[in-house]
């Protein structure tokens, strides 16, 4: 059920104001990816942005790929959009469309702009039309070539088309306005000869739109009414109303542009995650240490999770960057229900119970998660030969330290009350084992006499345990200097990003771990069987979040 919210967000309410006026009977928006690259958490808040508004008007959503420039767009990346658009939940249905598939009647647009003396064939370099280009507080000039007859033009950009003219030779441009304060109003170029391959159209085409062209007259060919878009194309807006004007649009799309997402200290845009890619600084765009919609989900993170992260931070006109940590309550909060929670070692020291009797081995009840009592419960093995963290033992303890020291008594969680009587050490002096004792009469971790003990720790029985890899994970930049090098524009990067524990030891519930599964790891975290690393019977865990957080919700 939607909550009846008393403020709409600005979008909605000039798409209420566009149906009241009646300048669109419905609502069709779209998300427009280029297929360079793979999708991040930016992009995920405009997909569930205009697919949430569709939705909510009962119009429709389009998926559009905007795939113009056949330099940097692979299929790869095609195959990855889909897959993390649906696995968002935005449904596009049949309503999946490419900007290519649109070539002909972009051809077709350029004429009609050529017929109404409203584009010319231009034969400067792009040096020159760069020089002619005035700047932000002079005037262009008008390009040589701009008188031009409708005949001549017509004729030259068919012959573009033919293949006649060599790369970079020629240009169409419109023709509008070289001393607009707008620079993208000078007279733009909207068509450029490049003989490229194209992963849709292959070698059909030589010449291509350019973006400016192309994108209105996309959304226009769709019947898209509200055009959602990021702040940096505030000032291309006029043309894109002059081109879909100028072509003959009776409703053409209404551009709303909204601030990007950005997330304090991480790397966001699509070029430098491509880059820490392409130099190997990251294990592909997946990487669970990235911010990709792919790597998202590597690590753990759900849909739900996404969602609700990109409902608290709203639409805005002001550029802000928002807190990871956000997305890390969003993950824990629905974590929290959901997942399992069970024992799990990441560094094990043994603990043996001195006076368990020998060979005797028992289970005991534990619930599957304490948050949500239709998990149910799971025996768990006990025996007289444990592991514990390694940090859950001191030799000499500070203060306020309630765990294993010699004398102390602590609860092992579900299990018994357990007395440190000794620990025995290795040449170099690291300890290898502890030594405890048990009450047998604290069966369940329940006090039998009323005696309280201030420490409760995790276990895993050691002839049961499975074995598993586990991943730690901190953010990949170096938060002390920020994301990039001021000189270099490098990223920072933080060298402890990745910690692989290998001799970590699991419940034997977690040794059948599914890939993809989410477990809350009692007192280490959220942790997902890795998709990618994990094998039957040889998980690999990587911490999705951990448990503790200082966030809190804003408001
Ligand atoms: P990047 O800025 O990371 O290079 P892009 O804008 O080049 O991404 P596109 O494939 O062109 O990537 O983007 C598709 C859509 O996603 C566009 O409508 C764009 O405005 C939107 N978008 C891109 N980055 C963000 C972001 N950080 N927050 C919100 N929307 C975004
Ligand atoms: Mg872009």
């Amino acid at each position: 059920m939607e909550k009846e919210t008393v403020s709409r967000n600005f979008i909605e309410q000039i798409i209420d104001e566009d149906l009241k006026e009646g300048t669109y009977t419905e609502v069709c928006t779209r998300f427009p990816p280029e297929p360079n690259g793979y999708l991040h958490i930016g992009h995920a808040k405009s997909i569930l942005l205009n697919y949430g508004l569709a939705k909510k008007y009962n119009g429709r959503f389009n998926l559009r790929f905007d795939d113009t420039n056949p330099t940097k767009e692979r299929t790869e990346f095609v195959d990855s959009i889909k897959r993390d658009v649906a696995w968002l939940g935005a449904e596009w249905e049949d309503r999946l469309y490419f900007a290519s598939n649109y070539f002909d009647r972009m051809y077709e647009a350029a004429v009609t702009l050529i017929k109404k003396g409203k584009a010319f064939v231009c034969d400067l370099s792009a040096d020159e039309i760069r020089a002619y280009r005035g700047t932000l507080t002079e005037p262009g000039k008008d390009s040589p070539w701009r008188n031009r007859s409708i005949e001549e033009n017509l004729d030259l950009f068919e012959r573009m088309k033919n293949g006649e003219f060599p790369d970079g030779s020629r240009v169409l441009r419109a023709k509008i306005d070289m001393a607009s304060p707008n620079m993208n109003m000078r007279d733009p170029v909207i068509y450029r000869v490049a003989r490229m391959s194209h992963h849709n159209t292959g070698d059909k085409w030589c010449i291509y739109p350019m973006y400016d062209f192309a994108h209105p007259l996309e959304d226009a060919f769709e019947g898209v009414t509200h055009s959602i878009c990021t702040l940096e194309f505030e000032d291309h807006r006029p043309l894109y109303n002059w081109v879909v004007q100028e072509v003959g649009f009776a409703h053409p799309p209404k551009q709303i542009e909204f601030a990007k997402l950005y997330l304090t200290n991480v790397v966001t845009g699509k070029r430098y995650i491509k880059k820490l890619v392409e130099d190997g600084i990251v294990d592909g765009w997946d990487d669970p240490r990235l911010v990709t919609i792919a790597a998202l989900r590597r690590r753990g993170y759900t849909p739900e999770s996404i969602r609700t992260f990109v409902e608290l931070g709203g639409v805005s006109k002001a550029n802000s960057s928002t807190d990871y940590a956000m997305l890390e309550y969003c993950i824990r909060d629905d974590l929290k229900q959901k997942a399992p929670r069970l024992m799990a070692v990441l560094e094990p020291l043994r603990l043996v119970i001195d006076n368990y009797p020998a060979g005797q081995t028992e289970e005991l009840c534990v619930p599957n998660n304490p948050e949500n009592e239709e998990a149910g419960t799971r025996m768990v093995p006990f025996s007289g030969e444990l592991f514990i963290e390694r940090s859950d033992f001191m030799e000499e303890p500070p203060r306020k330290y309630f765990r294993l020291f010699p004398g102390n008594e602590v609860r092992l969680m579900n299990a018994y009350f357990v007395k440190c009587t000794g620990f025995e050490k290795d040449a170099d002096g690291n300890v290898t084992t502890v030594h405890c004792t048990y009450d047998p009469e604290s069966r369940g971790g329940n006090s039998p006499d009323g005696r309280k003990v201030k420490g409760t720790i995790h276990w895993v029985s050691a002839p049961t345990a499975g074995r598993a890899e586990c991943r730690l994970y901190e953010n990949l930049v170096d938060e002390e200097k920020g994301v990039y090098d001021e000189e270099t524009g490098a990223v920072n990067l933080n060298p402890n990003s990745l910690t692989v524990l290998k001799d970590c030891v699991v419940e034997p519930a977690l040794a059948k771990a599914a890939a993809g599964e989410k477990f809350q790891f009692v007192r280490n975290g959220f942790f997902c069987a890795d998709e990618k690393l994990s094998k039957p019977g040889a998980p690999v865990f990587g911490r999705i979040v951990s448990l503790k957080s200082s966030f809190k919700l804003p408001g």
